[in-house]
């Protein structure tokens, strides 16, 4: 339980948020958002600013070879394992102030707070800045976390290359952050992220606080389907090997498919596309991409075989060559026990209202999950949005969930007495 000598303890809010504004003017956008991917000299900046505020606060710093920040608050007895947190700076080209952000910025409050109350830990302290969350400039999302974690070869993440060739190793290089520490988990106590939940659901249940079980299953699909061209007016609907009317039969039972997996199924069709794409010719090929989520495993391996059997039923109705391909998976996440007990605790201690739930979306703390005790912390954002520079919290949401960061670590870090 949350012990009394602490429980008392609050994070700086109004601190927390002219950080994040502060961190916002770099790469700022004129509708309010951020502009700030990876490795581009606004990143740079971003991190700069991020570590003279550790320096400040009598962190130390280590970069490892990915780029990496470690910002550590040394604990009462050397040699014990971190209790860690953090996300990302990095944002989407037309992103928000506080997707990732927010994490990292909570994190570095936690420290300052208890610089300011004076209280020692146990175990120290790391806030973490992961390299390249978000995936856009350099196309593998939580790349930073997955090098770390074993996920992903130091090399394979070295040669990933912009659209204008830039490669990862080249451009930590030019902006200073390709450290010397080798990027491998060391001894980890616990993990915590907290992240604005991206979705709609806190807001509209009016709940402060997403206590994160897990994250869910997810998976993405290619459907190359093969027709036959022809001209749309002479040609009868009877004779046409068309692939659009292939999809036209599939893609209502899809829908249902996720229905029937409701309410947490979820199907994307987010990218269709038919040749030669002339108004007046039947298609000869139809390409489309279908992301498939769900949080339990029997439910996702269902809806994975009810998609592959819908869609080749389908096209076999037509006599319709077609191809099928996972070319991306994540398994899903079940958290740390522990850490979500602590998490739990600091809620209620803090008397918040809240819930459990699955993350719809991946995570650092996905990768962090594989190698050490990890979980996570929502806070609601406005709307739901997210990956938008709209994106908004208050500065009490802000607050709320720094709060709960705080006593969730030190109940993992425990007091020195
Ligand atoms: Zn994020």
């Amino acid at each position: 339980m949350v012990a009394a000598e602490w429980a008392d303890i609050r994070v700086n809010g109004s601190r927390l948020c002219s950080r994040l504004a502060a961190m916002a003017e770099h790469g700022a956008t004129p509708a309010g958002g951020c502009n700030r991917q990876a490795l581009t000299d606004e990143d740079r900046d971003g991190r700069n600013l991020f570590v003279q505020w550790c320096h400040d606060a009598g962190c130390e710093i280590r970069v490892d070879q990915i780029g990496n920040i470690f910002a550590r608050r040394a604990g009462a007895k050397p040699g014990l394992a971190a209790v860690i947190t953090g996300s990302h700076l990095d944002t989407q080209p037309s992103g928000g102030r506080y997707d990732g952000i927010y994490g990292v910025l909570a994190g570095l409050e936690v420290i300052e707070t208890l610089n300011d109350a004076n209280v020692e830990t146990h175990h120290p302290l790391e806030v973490v800045v992961w390299t390249n969350e978000e995936g856009c400039r350099f196309d593998t999302a939580m790349m930073g976390s997955a090098v770390w974690s074993g996920a992903m070869t130091l090399e394979a993440a070295y040669a990933l290359a912009d659209r204008r060739g830039r490669t990862v190793k080249d451009e930590l290089q030019r902006i200073g952050y390709l450290g010397d520490v080798p990027a491998i988990p060391v001894d980890v106590r616990a993990a915590f992220e907290l992240h604005i939940e991206q979705g709609p659901v806190l807001e509209a249940e009016e709940k402060e606080i997403g206590i994160v079980t897990g994250v869910q299953h997810m998976s993405r699909h290619r459907i190359i389907i093969r027709g036959e061209e022809a001209h749309a007016g002479p040609t009868p609907m009877s004779r046409r090997k068309d692939p659009v009317m292939a999809l036209s039969l599939f893609l209502p039972q899809l829908y249902q498919l996720a229905e029937e997996h409701g309410p947490e199924g979820r199907i994307t069709f987010g990218f269709i596309h038919a040749d030669p794409g002339s108004s007046n010719t039947v298609p000869g090929r139809l390409e489309l991409t279908v992301d498939i989520r769900h949080p339990e495993s029997d439910s996702y391996r269902a809806m994975l075989a009810g998609y592959e059997q819908r869609v080749r039923d389908a096209c076999g109705r037509f006599g319709l060559p077609h191809e099928l391909e996972c070319f991306w998976e994540a398994p899903g996440v079940i958290f740390d026990r522990d850490c979500v007990q602590a998490v739990s605790q600091a809620v209620a201690g803090l008397g918040y209202t809240s819930r459990e739930m699955v993350s719809g979306a991946g995570h650092d703390a996905c990768n962090l999950a594989a190698v050490a005790p990890t979980s996570m912390i929502f806070v609601p954002c406005e709307g739901g949005l997210s990956h938008n520079e709209a994106e908004s919290i208050t500065p009490e949401q802000a607050a709320a969930g720094a709060n709960v960061l705080l006593l969730a670590m030190l109940e993992r870090a425990a007091l020195a007495s």
